[in-house]
């Protein structure tokens, strides 16, 4: 058994998963404790939420490693972190592997633990269980607030020489646009939530995508989400042509949006190279929310 924790902004997330050493039997989540991260988001509150939920998602198992999917960039190392944009500053460059090992010591838990990138979880967990099953180069790109990114070639998850690879929502699509990040003209500031909702409120029209998506069909909504679309279609052509994947995955909120799959595909064909255009093949994940958990599990020692 291994336990996957998805630490996020708001909700903090962990499973118990079996099936992942090679046993025999289903790769499965076997229970799920879902609770808020602590407000304030402190490193004394959270390490120790999330070393309670462990212990006790732990009690009675036989239980080899935790692995935790954090929301911001990891250094190359695989143990600090080097920036959570949504915590406070003394997040930064904490060896969160350490830290949570330490909180665990103290309630008579000896586990291991692993970080990795949100997004890059969500795409090893598609691979192990969800729409890429089987397959060795895929992408998925996590639509919500901002575009995570998490890329799998030839097998492997792509980290890159200082471990950041995968930034996929970074891509430039053009425009002035600052981006949270601190460049400029990048798919994030376009094609996620917050960025299309501050269109929408500017136009007078619903700032939720799912209100704003309903809407489509109306013009000004439809010019309002032509250039989500529109930059979600530059992105994915983008990546096809780099790293010529098997499938494409759009995960995240945004995703459950009904139609989006055949209206990205709609816009992305025209912005491909001629043998891409066959080969295209967008999905919407299969996992949903699971994805991070079954990816953090899969990186525990
Ligand atoms: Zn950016």
């Amino acid at each position: 058994m291994r336990i996957g924790i998805d630490l996020g902004g708001h909700t903090l997330i962990a499973a118990l998963i079996s099936g992942m050493e090679g046993t025999p039997g289903r790769v499965g989540i076997e229970r799920t404790i879902a609770g808020n991260t602590p407000s304030g988001r402190c490193i004394a509150d959270v390490m120790s939420a999330m070393a309670g939920t462990i212990a006790e998602l732990a009690r009675g198992h036989d239980v080899s490693g935790v692995g935790v999917a954090v929301p911001g960039m990891v250094d190359v190392d695989r143990r600090h972190n080097r920036r959570l944009p949504n915590f406070p500053i003394e997040w930064d460059d904490l060896d969160i592997s350490e830290t949570l090992s330490r909180e665990l010591k103290l309630r008579g838990c000896q586990l291991p633990v692993a970080i990795e990138n949100d997004a890059n979880c969500y795409a090893l967990g598609e691979g192990i269980a969800g729409e890429a099953v089987g397959m060795s180069d895929f992408i998925v790109l996590t639509m919500g607030t901002g575009i995570g990114g998490g890329i799998v070639a030839g097998g492997r998850l792509l980290t890159g020489a200082h471990g950041m690879a995968g930034e996929v929502g970074h891509v430039v699509v053009g425009g002035e646009k600052p981006c949270g990040c601190g460049g400029v003209g990048h798919a994030e500031t376009l094609a996620a939530a917050d960025g299309t909702s501050k269109r929408a409120e500017m136009a007078g029209l619903p700032g939720d995508f799912k209100e704003l998506w309903a809407k489509r069909g109306e013009p000004l909504a439809s010019s309002v989400l032509d250039e989500t679309l529109d930059a979600m279609a530059r992105t994915i052509a983008t990546v096809y042509h780099v790293l010529d994947p098997e499938i494409v995955i759009i995960g995240g909120g945004m995703s459950r949006a009904p139609g989006l799959r055949e209206s990205l595909h709609e816009r992305t064909t025209p912005y491909l190279s001629r043998p891409f255009k066959n080969m295209l093949d967008v999905r919407i994940s299969k996992l949903g929310n699971d994805a991070a958990l079954y990816g953090a599990a899969s990186i525990a020692l």
